[in-house]
């Protein structure tokens, strides 16, 4: 993802918003905490509006082109992630309480303001983290809205919690970016601290179901890198015949400094982005398997 600018719409990577925006994906700083101050009384009424979905706790969000999706689209990245990657390069959205509260109508009346920029670069709305199945009923009421809205809608999800996505909130989904962050179970482990196999059981249903996947696989040396592990998740993608593309995306340190101002202790200190002749290996690994590669 990019860094947030301020830009006019029309050519323009990323656009700046206003609240609750606190940075771009990979340069945010820590997030307000409105409402921690909050009566019994409110807390218990904002929890209840949380679990209706009414009200979702949302890290930030930008306008983007050309990652998270087709088109330009309004990413919002939710609070919140059960995973505890190694490589995070946005720790800051792991907590849910790091996130502002917003309400699922402010959202809409977002993504409805954008909607001709929608229409016009064949872009949409993208939910993304931390990891939005976190929140399911929050997220399923936006995706309905955004589908009233005539709005192209994507998911950027590990697939950890996939068993939270219902039946209905596929049906409103376009587009499932899957970050299959390792083929090999142990390796999976080491990397995120939970197991593979609710990842892999996720996309076999939204292949199931038709819907369009776009897989992720980060490469990061020594961690991820292996030819057995890279086999491993080719072989299993090449088996999701919904899959339109993969894109492999090189390991970088620019989330390192967040690790660091949040007291967390950040394994992949010493670790140096992938070669270009790593990349080309592991982009070949899955083209080996008539996959589409970015
Ligand atoms: S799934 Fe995403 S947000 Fe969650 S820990 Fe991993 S990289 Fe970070």
């Amino acid at each position: 993802m990019t860094s947030t600018l301020t830009a006019t719409a029309e050519g323009a990577p990323v656009v700046e918003l206003d609240r609750p925006l606190v940075g771009g994906s990979h340069h945010r700083s820590s997030a307000g905490t409105a409402g921690l101050d909050a009566s019994d009384a409110e807390r218990s009424e904002k929890l209840a509006a949380m679990r209706a979905g009414e009200l979702g706790s949302v890290h930030s969000w930008e306008l983007v082109t050309a990652v998270d999706g087709p088109g330009t689209r309004l990413t919002a990245f939710l609070a919140g992630c059960p995973l505890r990657c190694l490589y995070c390069h946005n720790p800051d959205t792991m907590e849910m309480r790091r996130g502002e509260p917003v309400s699922a109508d402010e959202l809409l009346r977002r993504v409805a303001r954008y909607r001709r920029i929608f229409e016009a670069t064949g872009g949409g709305l993208t939910l993304s983290g931390g990891e939005p199945l976190m929140q399911p009923a929050f997220v399923a009421r936006v995706l309905r809205g955004a589908k009233e809205l005539g709005v192209h809608t994507a998911i950027d999800t590990s697939g950890y919690l996939g068993a939270h996505c219902s039946d209905e909130m596929l049906a409103d989904i376009d587009l499932v970016l899957l970050d299959v962050k390792s083929g090999l179970p142990e390796t999976y482990r080491r990397t995120t601290g939970r197991d593979l196999q609710p990842t892999l059981d996720f996309g076999r249903r939204l292949a199931a179901s038709g819907t369009e996947i776009w897989v992720r696989f980060v490469l990061v040396p020594g961690l991820t890198d292996a030819p057995e592990n890279v086999d491993a998740v080719a072989d299993y993608v090449a088996t999701l015949p919904t899959v339109s593309r993969v894109e492999v995306l090189p390991f970088h340190q620019m989330g390192r400094d967040k690790w660091t101002t949040l007291g967390l202790r950040y394994e992949l200190e010493d670790t140096q982005p992938p070669t270009p002749e790593l990349v080309a290996r592991v982009r070949q690994q899955f083209r080996d398997r008539g996959l589409t590669v970015h």
